[in-house]
This record gives structure tokens, C-alpha cells and sequence, in this order.
């Protein structure tokens, strides 16, 4: 087979890094990078660390509003597409890389392939489930990592193509478990289940300052130290707003993926608007308070690791004092044995 992967940001290329391997010992892949995400932080570093195959193709659009990227990496995509004519092009999650890619592959008449489909909020104002919502509808193979996703699908009447095959995030992180870093932990005089994690980067979170705030003043009344690796978007909003960080929270510009699972694995817990976070602090045992009214990773919650806290202060506080009582007995295996890319690739295939 030849395969075009179209990526552009962060946990997409966390996400192509597992699947890459598994997919080139057999086939030819052509990787697209549209520079959704573009700086060492959070570009660079993951290729570094993961080993993912150099881009054959940069196309060097970020920093741009939504209409803007996805309708100029429409028209840069076609190009390369049409040149490679490949069997299958390969998408992953929910960005304006995804939804590009799945427009112009399905415009062109190329069959996509969507890895992590069925995801839904259920809120409509979230960017994301725009991008899928609509790379669902029109993708040809669906790869879910859950029953609950393919169940999504379902409802909306999208049967056919559906393959619950566990989460490739799973496969990247266990993979990768046994190389997880403590550097920053040192660096920032962080102990083992002595500190708090946390990101927010959420639009609905950055770009409202109401809501913002409240996050920041309940990380100010947690009683550990809380260490915020900060997205590029969190960074411009608490220089446009000016609020308040409190003396206990550790701002850290955003970290590598391996000293991501080392800051998440040794957490007490986790406070996050990150998706992927959300599940890596379950499969890590780490409980999480999610900073936002409601989640696509449903089963962390209903396994009892996971509160959804919203933006409140108190709420937040709140939530944080209950899952520290609380920790629940049983782990079952939500994401899958860490063999999803494997299974995609033979349907794939087949
Ligand atoms: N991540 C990272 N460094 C950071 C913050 C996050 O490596 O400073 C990783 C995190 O462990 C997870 C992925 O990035 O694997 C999640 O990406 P992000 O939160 O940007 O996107 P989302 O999952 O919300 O789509």
C-alpha cells in the first residue's frame, strides 16, 4: 500500500509515532507535516524523541486563524496528493490538519482513513468536534479505540468501515513507559506524589478570561505545588490578561513527551482540559480532575479517576479534595493492549 499521513500538532505526532513503525515495515508511507505546530517545543522535540520518520513535506501553515489554515492547507495539500496517488490517506483526531485532510482526500477522491474516530463532547462550540464530526461522516475506514466510540457512530448512522481497535496513544505510551524522563522533576525540585500536573490549552478555557481565572485561583489553593507546562495558547492568554499565578504554581514552557510521562507518572494527580492527558493519567493510575463540563473519555470517569470540575474555583478545590480520599480499587483495561496500530494496519489491508 501507499499511504499519505497528514499531522500538524502535538498529539498527532505522539499519535503517528506508534503507528509509523508498525505501517512502513510492509508499506510505503509519505508524512505530511502542515506546521499547525511548528516550534522545538512542540514540533520538533517529538520527532527526536519517538523516532518519527523526518516529514517528506513541511507545508508550513500555522499562527493563522481556523478559516484560514484549513482552507490553506486545502489547496497545498491537493498537489502532493494528487502526485503520490496514494491507496489511503491517514488522519488522526480532531484538529484543522485533520479536517483538511479529510476534505481535500475525500474532494480528490483518495479514501481516509480516521484514526481516533467516534470521539464526541457533545458540545458544539469546541472547535474539535466540528473537525470530527464532519472527518467521521466522510471517512471510508474508522478506527475507534473504544465500544463506546463505534456506539457514537452508530447513533449517527455511520456502521459501515467501524473497527474498535483500541487507542494508538496506548500503544505510544506503553511503548515508551520504561524511557519516561525525571529530569524536569529535578529541575523543578518536584518529589514523587509530593506535586500536581497540570495543562490547560482548550480555546473555551484560554480565550475566556472568566473561566481562566478560575482555574488559576483554585491552582493557587491547592495544597501541594502544582507544575504547569504551558501550551503556546495559555502562554499568549496570560500575557494578554495579566492574571494571577499562584506562588505555588510552576509555569514551565511546554516539555518533550518522555518528560511529559515522567511529570505525569510520578504526579499525586492530574488537573488537565487535555484529552490525550486525561487518558494517560488513567492508564499511569494517576487520578485526574478535568477541567472542563464534559469529555469524550467517558469511561475514566464512569471508572471513578476521572471528575469533571468545569472552570468554577470552588468546584475545582473541590474536586481535588475528593479524588485525593478516593482513589478507586479497580483499573480495568480501558485503551486497549497496546496493539492498536497492528489491528489497523490489517484492516487496512484488507
Ligand atoms: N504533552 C507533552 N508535553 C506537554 C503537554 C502535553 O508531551 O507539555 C503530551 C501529552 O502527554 C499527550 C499529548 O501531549 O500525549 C496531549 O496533547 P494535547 O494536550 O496538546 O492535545 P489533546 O490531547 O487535548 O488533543
Amino acid at each position: 500500500m501507499r499511504i499519505v499521513t497528514i499531522v500538524g500538532a502535538r498529539p498527532q505526532f505522539i499519535k503517528a509515532a506508534p503507528m509509523s513503525r508498525v505501517l512502513r515495515r510492509a508499506h510505503e508511507e509519505y508524512l505530511i507535516h502542515t506546521g499547525q505546530h511548528y516550534d522545538a517545543g512542540m514540533s520538533d522535540v517529538f520527532f527526536e524523541e519517538l523516532g518519527i520518520p523526518q516529514p517528506d513535506l513541511n507545508l508550513g501553515i500555522g499562527g493563522l486563524s481556523n478559516l484560514e489554515q484549513v482552507s490553506r492547507m486545502m489547496l497545498a495539500l491537493r498537489e502532493p496528493i494528487e502526485a503520490q496517488r496514494p491507496d489511503w490517506i491517514l488522519i488522526y483526531g480532531d484538529t484543522n490538519s485533520t479536517l483538511a485532510g479529510a476534505l481535500t482526500g475525500r474532494l480528490l477522491g483518495v479514501p481516509v482513513a480516521h484514526i481516533e474516530a467516534g470521539l464526541r463532547s457533545y458540545n458544539p462550540l469546541m472547535p474539535e468536534e466540528l473537525n470530527r464530526v464532519v472527518a467521521d461522516r466522510i471517512s471510508a475506514a474508522l478506527f475507534c479505540p473504544t465500544e463506546t466510540a463505534a456506539a457514537n457512530l452508530a447513533r449517527e448512522g455511520i456502521t459501515d468501515g467501524v473497527y474498535v481497535v483500541g487507542d494508538v496513544m496506548a500503544d505510544a505510551l506503553l511503548q515508551n513507559r520504561e524511557r519516561a524522563s525525571t529530569a524536569v522533576l529535578e529541575a523543578n525540585d518536584l518529589h514523587l506524589g509530593q506535586y500536581f500536573l497540570a495543562t490547560v490549552h482548550r480555546a473555551g478555557n484560554t480565550d475566556d478570561p472568566e473561566k481562566l481565572k478560575g482555574i488559576l485561583d483554585a491552582f493557587a489553593r491547592l495544597p501541594l505545588p502544582v507544575v504547569l507546562p504551558a501550551h503556546p495558547r495559555l502562554q499568549r492568554a496570560l500575557e494578554q490578561t495579566g492574571l494571577a499565578i499562584g506562588p505555588n504554581v510552576r509555569l514551565i514552557p511546554p516539555v518533550g513527551y518522555l518528560d511529559m510521562l515522567g511529570l505525569t507518572s510520578s504526579a499525586r494527580l492530574v488537573l488537565t482540559d487535555s484529552g490525550g492527558l486525561q487518558k494517560e493519567a488513567y492508564i499511569l493510575g494517576v487520578p485526574c480532575v478535568t477541567l472542563r463540563e464534559e469529555t469524550e473519555w467517558v469511561e475514566t470517569v464512569e471508572a471513578g479517576w476521572n471528575r469533571l470540575a468545569g472552570t468554577d474555583c470552588a468546584r475545582i478545590v473541590a474536586a481535588v479534595e475528593a479524588a485525593l480520599s478516593e482513589t478507586p480499587q479497580a483499573h480495568p483495561e480501558l485503551y486497549g493492549d497496546g496493539r492498536a496500530c497492528e489491528r489497523i494496519v490489517a484492516a487496512l489491508e484488507s
